[in-house]
C-alpha cells in the first residue's frame, strides 16, 4: 500500500534521524559468566547457546526427535 499523503521533507528527516547506529545488546555467558554480545559465541569459552523451540526461555529438548 502506498502512504495516503506525501511526507514533508522535515517529517522524512525527523524519522530518519532515529535510524542511526545503536549499541549492540550485551548478555552474560551462561557457561562461564563473562560478558558477550547477543547471538554470538562467547569470546572466552567459545560457548554457543543451543537453538530450538523454546517455552518460557527453556529449550524443549523432548520435542526434538532423534532419528
Ligand atoms: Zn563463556
Amino acid at each position: 500500500m502506498l502512504p495516503c499523503q506525501r511526507k514533508t521533507r522535515s517529517q522524512t528527516r525527523r524519522g530518519r534521524a532515529n535510524k542511526g547506529l545503536r549499541a549492540p545488546g550485551f548478555t552474560r555467558c551462561p557457561n562461564c559468566g563473562s560478558v558477550r554480545r547477543h547471538h554470538t559465541a562467547c569470546p572466552d569459552c567459545l560457548y554457543v547457546p543451543p537453538r530450538g523451540p523454546r517455552q518460557n526461555g527453556f529449550i524443549l529438548e523432548h520435542l526434538v526427535s532423534e532419528d
